[in-house]
């Protein structure tokens, strides 16, 4: 899972890393903010500052467009629903540091290279350090690094043993700092951190899991769809797909929500599918074992109350707390169907009308 750039800095301060002061900015939340500052797109992505999600803020009268800017522009398909606004830093140099896994040393990595920032990948591959970061090898990889950055020794060897802990603690596969930032007064500052962490092992860190919605997978199929469908993995959202196909209608899209769904994923595709001018009835199936049909029948509800035009829904749920689903639906009204067939057969009549 791939953490959001305010979620992983937390965890380095958690860790006694350096990162600038910031505030998180919602759409109705906006504190007030010491200015200058610097306000960051929360996306699970890169390149934001490339796009235009990074934007330096010097005064106040600035501070609402900006925010309001950086609200509108998708990163890589990705809308932020929260910003971070951070202390503007003096950078002085911006450095390359990550610790990733090396599979074949069944250790951790150390990647550098002395020019970081947003151009890092102009950077020739052969000309990053790559070193092992054992307990042992700590110190020499510190002296390495030490050398590359032309910064103290003893400062970068404490700051890799954090970093080091850091990654152990969390389950991380990948902790990149592009930049590190060596400021005017010649400290260290972590200017943007992106954080993997190993999704079987997000069962240790439940923290994490409830504030980024899981990733799901949508893919557009048919301009002239009728039906849309929403069900849980891969191999269900397919079968969901050909058996709309083969009642005879047209698949709007392929939506595979993900384990582990949340009420927010869920509308967010409610939100994609209406996109689309000729969808007739949307078809939900989930099997649910990580996913809980009581979170997905929210979320139906949410949605239905929120989005007026939404076609007709046709329900089929199972697993992981079925009834209570069942029990929420009912009394708002909305019927489930006990199989993927009932759900086509009565689909297709909704169409042929
Ligand atoms: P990314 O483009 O998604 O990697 O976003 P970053 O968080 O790395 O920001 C992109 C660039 O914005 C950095 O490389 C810096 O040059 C600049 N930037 C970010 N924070 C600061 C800051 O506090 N001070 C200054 N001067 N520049 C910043
Ligand atoms: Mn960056």
């Amino acid at each position: 899972m791939r953490l959001l750039e305010y979620q992983a800095k937390d965890i380095l301060k958690d860790n006694g890393i350096r990162v600038p002061k910031s505030r998180l900015i919602t759409k109705n939340r906006i504190p007030d903010l010491d200015l200058p500052v610097v306000i960051k797109s929360q996306v699970p992505v890169g390149g934001r500052g490339k796009a235009g999600g990074v934007i330096v803020v010097e005064e106040t009268t600035r501070v609402a467009s900006a925010i309001t800017k950086i609200f509108a522009i998708p990163i890589k398909d990705h809308l932020p629903t929260t910003l971070l606004a951070e202390e503007l830093i003096t950078i002085k140099k911006e450095l390359y540091l990550a610790l990733l896994i090396d599979r074949s040393a069944r250790e951790i990595q150390v990647l550098a290279h002395p020019t970081g920032g947003i151009e890092v990948e102009k950077n020739t591959t052969s000309d990053f350090l790559r070193v092992t970061l054992s307990k042992d090898s700590l110190p020499t990889c510190a002296k390495r690094l030490g050398l590359l950055f032309g910064y103290n020794v003893s400062a970068i060897e404490t700051l890799l043993r954090k970093l080091r802990r850091t990654f152990v603690s969390s389950d991380a596969t990948l902790l990149e700092i592009n930049p590190l930032i060596l400021t005017l007064d010649d400290e260290l500052v972590c200017g943007d951190c992106k954080m993997e962490i190993d999704d079987a092992a997000l069962f240790r860190h439940p923290e994490l899991a409830d504030e980024t919605t899981p990733e799901s997978n949508f893919v557009k199929l048919d301009n002239k769809g009728t039906v849309a469908t929403i069900a849980n993995g891969a191999g269900l959202a397919m079968a969901t797909v050909d058996a709309v196909a083969d009642h005879g209608m047209r698949p709007a899209n392929f939506l595979d929500i993900g384990g582990g769904a949340t009420t927010a994923s869920v509308l967010e595709a409610f939100s994609k599918i209406i996109e689309f001018p000729g969808v007739k009835a949307i078809v939900i199936n989930i099997f649910a074992g990580i996913t809980r049909c009581d979170e997905i029948a929210k979320a139906i509800i949410e949605a239905r109350d929120a989005m007026p035009e939404l076609p007709p829904l046709f329900i089929r749920l199972a697993g992981t707390n079925f009834e209570e689903a069942v029990a929420l639906l009912s009394a708002h009204e909305i019927p489930t169907l006990s199989s993927l067939e009932d759900c086509l057969l009565a689909a297709r009549e909704v169409i042929r009308e």
